[in-house]
Parts: C-alpha cells; structure tokens; sequence
C-alpha cells in the first residue's frame, strides 16, 4: 500500500495515482487530496475519474464522496473491453480517458471506448489536443490509439462524444524528443458553438497579424447542431519530428481579441524556446515515458504539476526523473 500526501497538488495528482496504481497493481492511500484548493476535496469530475478506473481494474474503493480528502484504492487485474462513460452534463471526457489510458495500454486485448461529456474544457485537454499532438508521440512510442471526436460539447453544456480506440502493448519504446526540426506548419482553428461567428472572426484576425498566417491556414467552424455556448482558438504547430497544440478559451468578460492574444503569446514563447515538447505535454509524457522505463524531451520551464506528478511516478515506478536546465527557458527532461 502507497501512501501519498495529496495536498502537494490538485486533481492531476490524483489521476497519476489511480493510473500508475492500476499498471502496477499496487494499492494505494491518498490523504489531503486537493488539501488547499479553494473548494477542497473530490469533486465531481474527480468522482467519475475514480469511478472508470474502478470499472478498468475491478477495484475496491474507499473514501470516493463529494468532498472527501482521503481515498483508498485497491485495484486488481486490468480488464480490456467495450467501455462506455457518460461522465455527465460539462465533465471532461480527455481527464477521464487520459486516467484510463496508461491501463488499457497494458491490457491483454484492445478496448474501446466511449466518453460524453465536455471534449472543450478549460483547464483540461481538448480532444484536438490528444488527437493531434499526444497520440502521435504514443504512437511513435509503439502504442496505437484511434481518438475520434464524434461531437463537440464545451463547458458547461457538455453533450460532447469521443470515441477510442486501444491496441495494447505491453512494452513501450523509449524516445529521445530532443530536436523540434524544421518547422513545417502553423495553422489555426476558431470553434464557435451558439454563438456569433464574429467572435472567431475577430480572434482569426488577431492569429493572422501575430503570427502571420494566411487565410488558407485558418478555419472558422459552427458546430452544428450546437449543444450550448462555447469558443476555443486552437493553434497547431507542426514540425519535424513533433506537433504541437496550443488552446485558448472563449471566456465571460475577456474579449475576442484577449483569448486570441494569450494563445499566441504561448504560440511565440513555445517557437522562441526551440524546445520540442510544450509545458501542458510535457506533463502528461512524463508517465508514457516512465512506462517506458527511459527517454527525454526537451521543453520549457517545468511547472509545478510536472514535478509533482514525477515525484509521484518515482512511488511507483522504478525511474527517476530528472529536469536539466539547459540555457534559461530550455530544459531537459531525462526518464530514466
Ligand atoms: P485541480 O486544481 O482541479 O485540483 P490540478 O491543478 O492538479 O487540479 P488539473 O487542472 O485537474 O490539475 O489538470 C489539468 C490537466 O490538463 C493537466 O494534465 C494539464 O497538462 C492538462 N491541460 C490543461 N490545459 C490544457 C491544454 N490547453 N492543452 C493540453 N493539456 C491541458
């Protein structure tokens, strides 16, 4: 049984736990989960994640209530099969797909997977984001995974739907993500769902001046039919050896032009850094790459959700994982 101390981080902690728990098959207590967010405890959205995993590995479960801090999870064997996880009104469908992974990963059989709920939330990843930026590096890893998103749903109406895919495979391959390469394309997507097209217009205008893309590199898509409200300004960066994926959301109160302006400036920082792996990516490689058992990735500055989270693989997994400051702004994630 591993004990961990949950208040050093928020949900993410969690996740990594439930996932590395079900891989290994060794139990887990975790106490002072999300200890010193504002509204502390398991929420909803932490609910449904520990509910799937429980699905995935049969597992017996202790402590999962709104608002508990302590939780207790015993799985057993990981079960591949046809799994379907109507997480609810704005739930992220990607959370609860990226707890379940690393497990059906190592399952005996492919799987499948349905999630409904929000593919578009902030604060988590967009399915845009798993699809066209991580599952290519599993894929390179030796994993195939088929991420399709069947309908958009976008904080906080939800009504969105993924669907996957899983081959498994029990050995991964480790990589050396080291060089981005030529940079090949820049390109740009607004959504807008139930609301006016002038929104994305507005932030398309903006992508274009900072980072001058042409009009044949930008797409503006209505979701049809619409669920409820919702904007993203997704930006892909494909080079060389890896593509990237940076998202920015439609808020209350933050104009077209500010949301618009925030993805580029993560755009420009993440081009300028000549790093290969973005910091949202780099967080979630971190575990592929410790099931790997090797690699390393160059990216920017690690957050703090990185380091946490590496500390937590440490528990579990025989590697350790060292961050290298190569030059200011440009470091070195070692697997190991
Ligand atoms: P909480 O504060 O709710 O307790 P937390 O701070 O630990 O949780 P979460 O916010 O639950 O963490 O984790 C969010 C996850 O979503 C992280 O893995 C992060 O890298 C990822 N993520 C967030 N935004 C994006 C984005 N725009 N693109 C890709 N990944 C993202």
């Amino acid at each position: 049984m591993i004990e961990i101390d949950g208040s050093a981080g928020g949900g993410q902690l969690l996740r990594t736990a439930l996932s590395l728990s079900m891989v290994t098959a060794t139990p887990f207590t975790m106490t002072g989960i999300r200890a010193k967010r504002s509204r502390p405890g398991l929420m909803r959205q932490h609910l449904t994640a520990i509910d799937a995993a429980r699905q995935v590995s049969d597992a017996a479960v202790l402590g999962a209530e709104p608002g508990s801090q302590m939780l207790t999870f015993i799985p057993q064997a990981i079960r591949a099969g046809d799994y379907h996880f109507p997480i609810g009104t704005a739930g992220s469908t990607t959370l609860v797909l990226q707890t379940v992974l690393p497990a059906l990963i190592r399952a005996h059989k492919g799987s499948s997977i349905r999630l409904e709920g929000g593919t578009h939330n902030p604060l988590a990843p967009p399915a845009d984001f798993l699809i066209d930026a991580f599952a290519p590096v599993l894929a390179k890893m030796g994993v195939q995974t088929d991420i399709r998103l069947d309908r958009h749903g976008f904080y906080p109406a939800g009504g969105g739907v993924i669907d996957v895919n899983i081959q498994p495979a029990q050995v991964l391959k480790p990589l050396q993500l080291i060089e981005r390469g030529q940079l090949r394309a820049v390109s740009a997507k607004a959504l807008v769902s139930s609301i006016s097209s002038s929104v994305a217009e507005r932030e398309l205008k903006i992508v274009a001046r900072r980072l001058s893309l042409s009009d044949s590199a930008m797409r503006l898509q209505q979701i049809k039919p619409p669920i409820g409200p919702g904007n993203a300004l997704i930006i892909r960066v494909e080079s060389e050896h890896i593509t990237e994926c940076f998202t920015a959301f439609g808020e209350r109160g933050v104009s077209a032009e500010q949301v618009a302006e925030r993805v580029c400036e993560e755009v420009q920082r993440y081009i300028k850094a000549d790093v290969a792996v973005g910091a949202q990516m780099a967080d979630q490689l971190l575990l592929p790459f410790a099931l790997a058992g090797g690699g390393s990735f160059t990216t920017t500055a690690p957050t703090d959700h990185s380091r946490t989270n590496a500390s937590l693989i440490e528990k579990f997994l025989p590697v350790n994982i060292d961050f290298v400051e190569l030059r200011p702004a440009t470091w070195k994630v070692e697997v190991g």
